[in-house]
C-alpha cells in the first residue's frame, strides 16, 4: 500500500477494507459524543456486542434451568468448553484436541511448568528472554524455588546483543546453542509485551528441542495479534489470555495449547481434577476408581468451567473464526504499517520507534519512546479522547486492532499527536 498523510487517503483505506464491517459490532467508547481512538486493544480489547446477550443467555438458563442447565439443549454446562476448542484450535494453529481454555494465563504457565518443567540432573534451568512480563518472571523464579533451585542462577534471561535492538530471536537462539544442554525449559513471550516485538517461535522451538529442551511460549500478546502453528512448529506448550486482542472481558478465561505428543504421556506429572478426568465416567462418583485422565490438553483441566465468563470467550473466538486470523493478520500489517508511516511523517525528535520496522518481527503495536515529557504527553492525548497506554518511564504503546479500529482512527491519532507535540 502507498501510503499517504491525509484523511482522505485514511477514509479511501476504510471503503476499501474487508473487515471493516466488524467495528459496528463492537462497543466503541465515546469521548465527547464522537468515537473515542481506542487503541488500547493489546491492554483490553473491547466488548463486542453478542458478548451481552451470550451472558444473558446463560443468566436465564440458571434461573429457569437450574442444575439441569447442564444438560440443556442449547450451550449444555457439561460439554461449554468444548464448544469453544475448534474456534481456539483454528487461531492457534492446533488441533481441536490440542486446546481447552481455562483459568488465568499465569494460573495456566505454572501448570504447564509442573509438567514441563522437570529439572535432572546437569539439565535445571529455564531460559527466558529479558524484559519478560513480570507475571511470567514471578511464575519461573518461584517454579525454580519451588523445585529446590536458585532463582538467580538457575534462570538464564537473555540479554540483547545490541541494547537498542532490545532481545532479538537470534540472540535467544544463541543463548540455547550456547548453554542448551543445562537448560530443561525455553519459555518465551512470543510478542515482547514492551518493544512489540514478534518472535520466531518455529526457529526457537527447533533450536531448543535440537538442544534437547522442552519449548513453551506465552502468546499473550500473539493470540489474536498474527497467526500461528502451534502444532506444525510443534511446541510443547503455551498459554495466552483472551482479555487482550482477544476481546473476551477483563480477568476473562485464558488458553492453554498442549501438543499432542503429551496428550497419552502417564509418566508426566501434573495436577488431576474432575474435568481432566474421561467425561464417561467422571460423575462416577467412586472414590476407589484413578484418576481415568483424557487424551487431550482436557487432561489438564482441573474445575468445571465457569460458564458466565466463558460465555464472551466462546463468543469472542467465533469472531475471530469468521474473520479468519490471516485477514486480520493482512489488515494489521497495513495499518500497522500506516501507522509507522505517520509517526515518522512527524519528524519529531520527541517520538522514537522502539518496535522492529519488518513487519514479520511485530504484530499491531508500536511502542513509542518519548523524550520530553511522556506523562504529560499521554494525559494530552487522554484528555483528547485517545486511549493508548504509558508504560514507566517513558514508553507509549500505541496498538490498531483490526477487528474494530479504522485507518482513520490510525489517522486522528497521528494528527492528534501532531498538535500535542507541538504545544
Ligand atoms: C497480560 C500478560 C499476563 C497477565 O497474566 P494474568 O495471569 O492473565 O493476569 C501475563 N504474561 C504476559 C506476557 C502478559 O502480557
Amino acid at each position: 500500500m502507498e501510503y499517504e498523510n491525509s484523511e482522505t487517503f485514511a477514509r479511501d483505506a476504510d471503503n476499501h477494507d474487508e473487515l471493516a464491517g466488524f467495528r459496528k459490532r463492537f462497543s466503541i467508547p465515546i469521548h465527547k459524543d464522537e468515537d473515542a481512538v481506542y487503541l488500547v486493544g493489546n491492554s483490553l480489547g473491547l466488548m463486542p456486542e453478542v458478548a451481552r446477550n451470550a451472558v444473558q443467555n446463560e443468566l436465564d438458563s440458571w434461573a429457569q434451568l437450574g442444575v439441569d442447565g447442564h444438560f440443556k439443549d442449547q450451550h449444555p454446562w457439561y460439554s461449554y468448553h468444548e464448544e469453544l476448542r475448534a474456534a481456539g484450535a483454528s487461531l492457534v494453529g492446533a488441533k481441536p484436541s490440542e486446546v481447552v481454555f481455562m483459568n488465568g494465563l499465569t494460573v495456566n504457565l505454572h501448570l504447564m511448568m509442573v509438567s514441563f518443567f522437570r529439572p535432572g540432573g546437569r539439565r535445571n534451568k529455564i531460559l527466558i528472554e529479558s524484559g519478560a512480563f513480570p507475571s511470567d518472571l514471578y511464575s519461573v523464579q518461584s517454579q525454580l524455588h519451588w523445585h529446590g533451585l536458585d532463582r538467580d542462577k538457575d534462570l538464564i534471561q537473555v540479554q540483547p546483543s545490541l541494547a537498542s535492538e532490545g532481545v532479538t530471536s537470534e540472540d535467544i537462539v544463541a543463548a540455547i546453542e550456547d548453554q542448551g544442554d543445562e537448560i530443561a525449559l525455553v519459555l518465551v513471550g512470543a510478542v515482547n509485551f514492551f518493544t512489540g516485538r514478534l518472535y520466531d517461535m518455529a526457529e526457537i522451538t527447533r533450536a531448543g528441542q535440537a538442544a534437547g529442551c522442552l519449548v513453551g511460549f506465552d502468546l499473550a500478546h500473539s493470540a489474536g495479534n498474527v497467526p500461528h502453528s502451534l502444532h506444525d512448529w510443534g511446541v510443547d506448550f503455551a498459554a495466552w489470555c483472551t482479555y487482550k486482542y482477544l476481546n473476551s472481558g477483563p480477568g476473562a478465561v485464558a488458553g492453554c495449547f498442549v501438543h499432542e505428543r503429551h496428550h497419552a504421556d502417564d509418566r508426566l506429572p501434573q495436577f488431576g481434577g474432575w474435568w481432566g478426568n474421561d467425561p464417561d465416567t467422571r460423575f462416577d462418583m467412586n472414590a476407589e476408581r484413578d484418576f481415568a485422565p483424557v487424551s487431550s490438553a482436557d487432561r489438564w483441566q482441573m474445575s468445571n468451567p465457569p460458564i458466565l465468563a466463558m460465555a464472551p470467550v466462546r463468543e469472542s473466538l467465533n469472531i475471530f473464526e469468521e474473520a479468519g486470523i490471516e485477514n486480520i493478520r493482512n489488515k494489521s500489517i497495513e495499518m500497522t504499517g500506516y501507522l509507522s508511516f505517520l509517526v515518522d511523517e512527524l519528524g519529531s525528535e520527541n517520538v522514537e520507534v522502539l518496535t522492529p520496522d519488518d513487519p514479520r518481527k511485530r504484530g499491531s503495536q508500536l511502542s513509542l519512546r518519548i523524550g520530553r515529557d511522556p506523562v504529560g504527553l499521554f494525559k494530552s492525548l487522554s484528555a483528547k479522547g485517545v486511549a493508548t497506554d504509558l508504560r514507566k518511564p517513558d514508553v507509549i504503546r500505541v496498538a490498531p486492532a483490526p477487528l474494530y479500529n479504522s485507518f482513520h482512527d490510525v489517522w486522528r491519532f497521528a494528527s492528534i499527536l501532531r498538535e500535542t507535540l507541538d504545544d
